[in-house]
């Protein structure tokens, strides 16, 4: 029985190489060492960098990095993803696994526990590791300016002539409070003869609660701006949004006490005659009574 022994051509020829720190053989040289010398050179967690220092708002107990609000935890992922991609170049994801939170008055610091998993030049590399966190109290700029007072706007919510009715505001107070965002906030709420006056923190914020109102309730809202005054060598302006609800179309029908009622006619800046639909009864609903009705 002969036994063939085959030799492949390519391996005879290749130049074995070495690792020039470990000396080991191995085909393949991650920037001229072998892949477990390239790998140990690698620290991916832990430096001065890492370590953040974060606000706690006083008042709120809101997480601010600067003025920005944020948690714990996006803030860690935040400050290693950026530092390792400054070092290395390399995104990377990061898993973090344990906030170890030890917020108390004399110490302000927390640690956390952090897996960081990212691929450089084609290793993967997996580290897992501590990072520090402190924090310093005060307190934050939108707790800060609902203490004074600040407002950015007015939403006014009015109806086509007629009051808004009880109800109504009653709904847009319900919209205007699930529209806020996160920032935002309505530093004052004034009932009005003729509506509703809402003070709101900014321009964007009276915008979004604005629409949403009318995209709820129908209707229409503009809005107009008007210097206030300077700050800083800047011209601050306070923005007015007009909300109008739709006025009362023929044919409406409500309810008014027991009575229900249906629109006959409208008069221009007075108000709207009804017929009363069980009685049929002619009623005549003045302008300042619609706030009490209800629409069916
Ligand atoms: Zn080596
Ligand atoms: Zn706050």
């Amino acid at each position: 029985m002969v036994t063939v022994k085959r030799v492949d051509r390519k391996e005879q020829g290749k130049w074995t190489k070495f690792c020039p720190r470990c000396g080991k053989t191995t085909d393949v040289l991650f920037d001229s060492v072998c892949k477990e010398c390239f790998t140990a050179g690698i620290k991916l967690i832990g430096s001065e960098r890492m370590n953040l220092t974060l606000s706690v708002c006083k008042n709120c107990g809101g997480y601010f990095k600067g003025k920005e609000r944020t948690s714990i935890k996006d803030a860690v992922v935040d400050s290693v993803s950026k530092e390792i991609r400054r070092r290395y170049g390399y995104g990377c994801t990061v898993e973090v696994k344990e906030l170890e939170e030890g917020i108390t008055a004399k110490e302000n610091k927390a640690s956390a526990v952090l897996c960081v998993r990212t691929e450089i030049k084609g290793v993967d590399i997996e580290e897992t590791g501590k990072i520090e966190v402190n924090f310093k109290s005060g307190i934050c700029e939108r707790c800060n300016r609902i203490a004074s007072g600040y407002y950015a706007g007015i939403v006014q919510i009015r109806a086509d002539d007629r009051l808004p009715t009880d109800d109504e505001i009653a709904m847009a107070e319900k919209i205007v409070h699930s529209a806020l965002g996160e920032s935002d906030f309505i530093t004052k709420e004034i009932a009005m003869k003729e509506g509703l006056d809402l003070y709101v923190s900014s321009m964007e914020c009276g915008r979004r609660i604005s629409r949403v109102v009318v995209e709820r309730l129908g209707g229409s809202f503009s809005e107009s701006s008007k210097l206030y005054g300077r700050k800083d060598g800047r011209d601050i302006y306070r923005v007015s949004f007009s909300v109008r609800l739709p006025g009362f179309k023929v044919g409406t029908v409500l309810e008014m006490g027991d009575k229900v009622i249906s629109v006959e006619r409208l008069i221009k800046g007075k108000g709207v005659e009804c017929v009363d639909v069980n009685s049929h009864e002619r009623v005549f609903l003045r302008k300042k009574e619609t706030k009490k009705v209800k629409v069916r």
